[in-house]
């Protein structure tokens, strides 16, 4: 370690066997810690004998935190950014900070390892060639069904993280929005004991966690395969062309509505066309 820097360091998900050996060193090496939650963090160091100083540093004080840590850096310090599980900034604090040292023109180095959306992607067997984070669906019913209905079309695996108390909320919100033969992967507890990872159409996959309260609980992670594209063949010619009119002057919504009503082609199939056509 030559010149001061901030080290992003990603720590297991549940098993401590998948910390690196580099995040060791940079943990060991480093004068300060910043912890999402410095309690939760105190026990990993303890598993791993490390004894550096931590400081906390969450969405509530991550400002005020920013610039200490910043003066720090500039006083020649090394110093670990660490969260509660997995890769900091992935759904967890740390932009701020990392904007903040990344503009004083100090060094920010990524230290890789766990992330559970990773994790869940590579055993779920679906398409990761193109895949869409969307991280936690929004709380209130009306903001989480508006998220969803601009995610129906797109093409790419989606990917969201879920807890226990919302997961059937957001399975069911899925299956209003996506349609029951939409295929979903529920990862649940990886890398733990009772690591689940279970794929079925939202019709079969709910019922399943419904009558299974083991599977209600823990960290999840949903893996959604991505909307069917739609087959060139299945649009006509003529119906493709009414509809490239009508987006000259409407928007996708509209035109996919009347491009339906004039020629008796699905909607949804217009709808992902033009979403298509206009390059959304
Ligand atoms: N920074 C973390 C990462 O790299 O994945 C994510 C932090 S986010 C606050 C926590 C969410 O990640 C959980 O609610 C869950 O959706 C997902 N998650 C974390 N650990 C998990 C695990 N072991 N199994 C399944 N999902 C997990």
């Amino acid at each position: 370690m030559s010149e001061a820097a901030l080290y992003i360091v990603a720590t297991p998900i549940g098993n401590l066997g998948d910390i690196t050996a580099r995040a060791l060193d940079v943990l060991r090496s480093v004068q300060l810690i910043a912890a999402e939650d410095t309690r939760h963090s105190a026990r990993l160091l303890q598993h791993f004998g490390i004894e550096t100083p931590m400081w906390a540093v969450h969405d509530h004080n991550e400002r005020g935190q920013a610039d200490r840590i910043l003066q720090r850096l500039k006083g020649g310090e090394n110093i670990a950014l660490i969260s509660d599980a997995g890769t900091p900034l992935i759904s967890d604090p740390g932009f701020y900070l990392v904007r903040t040292v990344r503009e004083a023109g100090l060094r920010v180095v990524p230290v890789p390892g766990c992330c559970a959306l990773v994790t869940a992607l590579c055993a779920a067997g679906i398409a990761t060639d193109r895949f869409r984070f969307e991280g936690f669906l929004p709380a209130k019913v009306q903001a989480r069904l508006q998220r969803l209905e601009s995610l129906v079309a797109d093409t790419a695996t989606l990917v969201f993280y879920e807890s226990p108390h919302r997961i059937l909320d957001s399975l069911a919100a899925l299956r209003d929005v996506f349609g029951g033969e939409r295929y979903v992967v529920l990862a649940r507890e990886l890398t733990k004991t009772f690591e689940t990872i279970h794929g079925d159409s939202l019709d079969q996959l709910i019922p399943w966690v419904e009558h299974d309260a083991n599977q209600q609980r823990g960290e999840f992670v949903l893996v959604v395969q991505g909307a069917e594209a739609p087959a060139a063949d299945d649009l006509d010619g003529d119906a493709l062309r009414v509809l490239e009119v009508l987006l000259e002057e409407l928007s996708v919504k509209q035109a996919a509505a009347l491009a339906a009503k004039l020629t008796g082609v699905k909607k949804k199939l217009l709808y992902q066309e033009a979403l298509r056509l206009k390059g959304e």
